[in-house]
């Protein structure tokens, strides 16, 4: 008998996703189509990937060129749209850095890792390897990435972690746990897994400064706010820093894996110090220099704005009209968030939403949390609210 997809992925795919099995087979913009034909509009775009949309022509376009042309020749040998990428990477962000290109989120904390550690065995006098993180971060889960996440329930199993990392609580702690070993702290300016929660912008530029004068480095993790995602650039352009080193992956390939460490420190790693076979090949630097162009135009003419004021409006109009259900809205530009009640209630709505035709995504413990494409138009946000609405009404 022939397996049905449900069955073949059960068999030969390692169990580690909750996975739902509807099929989608086609996309464009922010509506996805399953194998029956059905519509849904995506509120997650791909857990905040899809920056650009599904099916961008433009994108699409980019991708097919170089594909044809050449996909990868390895780090050994120059790629212009990797330099390229790397020269709009600095002038997007605004900060004096270079970049290393990596694979992933993970892999780019990985590299903002190495980079602070190296920093601290060749600055100063005596080694200083420690780096502080927060308690309710994600930052990948590789080994290192996964032992900076300070959410400890997931370090279960996978010791013995590198040493050197320890979680604050809350900003305010940081300072306290600062010590003569400490070269870094990483963070996320909206903790995005831990329930899309905005660290306060006046605290963080204190510890900014605090952790320059102490000459250790703020690592920024964008990797999910990065490329837009909240309204600017980067979170840090928003939050009004400067930090040492900030990773991003996420929307900047708009679904092809690209990730980046981005550093002022550009003399720390030299020859042999780090690498990646797939690192920025002209496959994945052509697509983000495609993304970046798509999305540059979008905020230069004002239409991300536009996009982000419809969104909101109609985000705070739901949380207002089901106050029964959410007890808070919070989040920037299209990293939002609606804490629910309770965990119950929000795996109600999360499933009703999906047998409505609306995809939305949870976070933390009790937050429903949208990242929908950055192109979304005003039909596809009212017909994603109208479903979910829909949706809330029938629980
Ligand atoms: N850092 C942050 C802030 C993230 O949100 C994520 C993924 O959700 C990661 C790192 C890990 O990224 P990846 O899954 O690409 O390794």
């Amino acid at each position: 008998m022939l397996e049905n997809l449900e069955q073949l992925d059960k068999k030969y795919v390692i169990n580690t996703y909750a996975r739902n099995y509807t099929e989608f087979v086609k996309g464009k913009n922010a509506v996805l189509i399953d194998s029956n034909g059905v519509d849904y509009i995506d509120f997650t775009s791909g857990i905040g990937v899809v920056s650009v949309g599904h099916g961008n022509k433009t994108l699409s376009d980019a991708i097919a060129l170089s594909a044809s042309n050449l996909i990868h020749t390895s780090n050994l040998y120059v790629i212009k749209p990797q330099a390229k990428l790397a020269k709009e990477l600095h002038k997007l962000s605004g900060f004096d850095m270079q970049s290393f290109f990596a694979n992933s989120g993970a892999e780019a904390n990985e590299g903002a890792i190495k980079i602070a550690r190296k920093y601290g065995e060749v600055d100063g006098e005596i080694k200083r390897y420690k780096i502080i993180t927060l308690e309710k971060s994600f930052h990948g889960r590789t080994i290192s990435a996964l032992k900076a996440t300070g959410q400890e329930s997931m370090h279960n199993y996978f010791g013995p972690f590198p040493d050197g990392f320890s979680y604050a609580p809350t900003l305010d702690d940081i300072k306290n746990m600062i010590d003569n070993h400490t070269i870094a702290v990483m963070i996320e300016l909206v903790q995005g897994e831990g329930g899309v929660e905005s660290l306060d912008k006046i605290k963080v530029q204190a510890l900014a400064k605090l952790l320059k004068e102490k000459n250790i480095l703020l690592i920024i993790d964008e990797v999910q706010t990065g490329v837009y995602r909240t309204g600017k650039f980067l979170a840090s352009n928003l939050y009004e820093i400067e930090p040492d080193i900030i990773t991003l992956a996420k929307g900047l390939g708009g679904g092809v894996p690209i990730g980046v460490v981005m550093t002022k420190h550009k003399s720390v790693l030299g020859l042999g110090d780090h690498g990646s076979t797939f690192g920025g090949n002209f496959l994945s630097s052509s697509a983000a220099l495609s993304v970046l162009d798509i999305l540059n135009k979008e905020y230069n003419s004002g239409s991300l704005e536009v996009r982000i004021s419809y969104f909101t409006k109609k985000l705070d109009a739901f949380f207002t009209n089901h106050r029964n259900f959410f007890i808070q809205n919070v989040g920037f530009g299209l990293m939002r968030g609606l804490r629910v009640k309770d965990a119950d209630t929000l795996n109600k709505i999360v499933q009703i939403a999906h047998k409505k035709r609306v995809l939305v995504l949870k976070a933390g413990r009790n937050t429903l949390r949208f990242l929908p494409p950055l192109t979304i138009t005003t039909k596809e946000i009212d017909d994603g609210f109208a479903r979910l609405e829909d949706a809330i009404n029938s629980i």
